[in-house]
C-alpha cells in the first residue's frame, strides 16, 4: 500500500479522528496509487495514523476510512459500514414503512466519506462524491441492493462538488430499471410525489422532515406565508396543521406544479385557501411589503447562499434582506421559521444575521426553538463540518420596537 506521510505537527487533527487530510499538511507520497485507492497514512516519524481514500486532484487529498491499523478496507469492511448506517435508521425511525423515505447514509459522519444513500419508498438513490466513493461503486452497489433488499438504484451525482475530485457528473439508472417519474412517499403521515431523475438533490428535501412538523404545529389558525417553497413540503403540512390560510412562494413552476399535486394527495379541509405564487421571494416579500400584507407565520427556507466560506459575505446580504422583509411582513405575536443551509455559515453567524435583521425592521423577536437537519443526516462528532443546516423559530413580540 501506498504511503502518505504528513508534515510534522500536522497529524494532530488526524488522531482527533478528523476524516479530511489537506494537501498543505503532506511531506510525500511513496509508492504509486490510483485515484481512489487506499493509501496508509503516516505521521512525520512513521507513525501510523489512518487508512484514506487517496484524491490526488482535490485540496482534501485523501479522506479517512478507518483509524485503526488492522482494518482492511474492502467489500467487508463497506458491508459492516453501511449495515451499521442501516441499524442507525432503525433506531432514529423505527416506524418508517414501505412507502418511507430517508437517508440511509450520510457521508463522513456515517463512516463513508463522499457516498449519499437516500431511500424514496422502494428506490434507492446515491451520489458518489468523491475519489474514493467512485472507486467503490460497483461493491457498493451491489452491497446496497443485497443488504436493503432494493433493486432499483438510480445515480443522482450531478453534484459539482465531484470536479474538485477530478470527476465528471453522473445520472442514471445503476441497478434494476428506471425509475418512475413519480414516487410515493409517505413522510409524517402525508403523501408526497418525489421525482428522482429531476428534482433537487436526490429529488427532495429530507433534511427538513422534523421541520416539517414543528411548522404543522405551530400553524393553526394563521396565515402562513411559504417562501421557497418548492415541492411544497412545508404548506402541505400547515394545512394539515389547521392553518387558515397558506401563500406559497417558489421561482420553480415546475416545483409548484408538483406542490399542487402534492396537495391534492392529501386535502382534508376546501375551507383552507392556499395560493402557489410562482416568483423571486426577493420581489415577491418586497411587493407584499408595499402592499402592507401581513401574516402570522412566515418560513424562510431558501436554496444554499454560500457553499463554502468564500461566499459568506454574498450569502449573509441575501440572509439579511429576505430576513428583515419577513419581519416587516410579520404580524406582532407571529412566528418567523427561518433555515440557512449554506455550510459556509456557521450557526452563530446566522443568528446574528438575522438578529442585525430584525433589529432593522424594528422587530423584538425569541428564539424558542433552534432547529436542524433530521437525525437521518447525522452529524460525527469529530466532523463539525457535517453540520450545513440550521433554523430558528422566532417569534416576534407583540410590542414592536418601532
Ligand atoms: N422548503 C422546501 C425546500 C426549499 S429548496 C422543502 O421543504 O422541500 C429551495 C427552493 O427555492 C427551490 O425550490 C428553488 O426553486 C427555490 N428558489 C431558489 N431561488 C429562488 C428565488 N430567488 N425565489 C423563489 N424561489 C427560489
Amino acid at each position: 500500500m501506498a504511503v502518505l506521510v504528513l508534515k510534522p505537527g500536522r497529524e494532530k487533527s488526524v488522531l482527533r479522528h478528523h476524516p479530511w487530510i489537506y494537501s498543505g499538511a503532506v511531506a510525500a507520497l511513496r509508492g504509486t496509487v490510483q485515484p481512489g485507492e487506499t493509501v496508509e497514512v503516516v505521521s512525520s516519524q512513521g507513525e501510523f495514523l489512518a487508512k484514506a481514500a487517496y484524491s490526488p486532484m482535490s485540496q482534501i487529498v485523501a479522506r479517512v476510512w478507518t483509524w485503526d491499523k488492522e482494518e482492511v478496507v474492502g467489500p467487508e469492511f463497506l458491508y459492516r459500514k453501511l449495515a451499521r448506517s442501516f441499524e442507525t435508521r432503525t433506531f432514529i425511525f423505527p416506524e418508517i414503512g414501505c412507502n418511507g423515505a430517508l437517508r440511509l447514509v450520510h457521508a463522513e459522519s456515517d463512516g463513508l466519506p463522499g457516498i449519499i444513500v437516500d431511500r424514496y419508498a422502494d428506490i434507492l438513490v446515491v451520489q458518489f462524491l468523491s475519489a474514493g466513493a467512485e472507486f467503490w461503486r460497483e461493491i457498493l452497489l451491489d452491497l446496497l441492493t443485497k443488504l436493503t433488499g432494493i433493486s432499483i438504484v438510480y445515480e443522482r451525482s450531478d453534484v459539482d462538488v465531484r470536479r474538485l475530485e477530478g470527476l465528471s457528473e453522473k445520472t442514471g439508472v445503476l441497478r434494476g430499471v428506471e425509475p418512475p417519474e413519480k414516487i410515493l412517499i409517505e413522510e409524517n403521515g402525508l403523501l408526497l410525489y418525489v421525482d428522482v431523475r429531476n428534482g433537487h438533490k436526490t429529488g427532495y428535501y429530507l433534511d427538513q422532515r422534523r421541520n416539517r412538523v414543528r411548522v404543522r404545529e405551530y400553524s393553526k389558525g394563521r396565515d402562513v406565508l411559504d417562501c421557497f417553497c418548492y415541492t411544497g413540503g412545508f404548506s402541505i403540512n400547515a394545512i394539515n396543521g389547521g392553518a387558515k390560510s397558506v401563500l406559497a412562494v417558489d421561482s420553480s413552476v415546475d416545483a409548484l406544479e408538483r406542490a399542487r399535486e402534492n396537495l391534492n394527495l392529501n386535502q382534508q379541509a376546501d375551507s383552507v385557501k392556499i395560493s402557489w405564487h410562482e416568483g423571486d421571494v426577493f420581489l415577491v416579500l418586497r411587493n407584499l411589503r408595499d402592499r402592507d400584507a401581513s401574516f402570522d407565520m412566515i418560513v424562510l427556507d431558501p436554496p444554499k447562499f454560500a457553499p463554502t466560506i468564500s461566499h459568506v459575505e454574498r450569502a449573509a446580504r441575501g440572509y439579511k434582506d429576505i430576513n428583515l422583509l419577513a419581519f416587516k411582513l410579520l404580524r406582532p405575536g407571529g412566528l418567523l421559521v427561518t433555515f440557512s443551509c449554506s455550510g459556509g455559515v456557521s450557526e452563530e453567524l446566522f443568528q446574528k444575521i438575522v438578529a442585525g435583521a430584525a433589529l432593522d425592521a424594528g422587530v423584538h423577536a425569541q428564539i424558542l426553538e433552534r432547529l436542524g437537519q433530521s437525525p437521518d443526516h447525522p452529524v460525527a462528532l469529530n466532523f463539525p463540518e457535517g453540520t450545513y443546516l440550521k433554523g430558528l423559530v422566532l417569534m416576534a413580540d407583540s410590542e414592536q420596537l418601532r
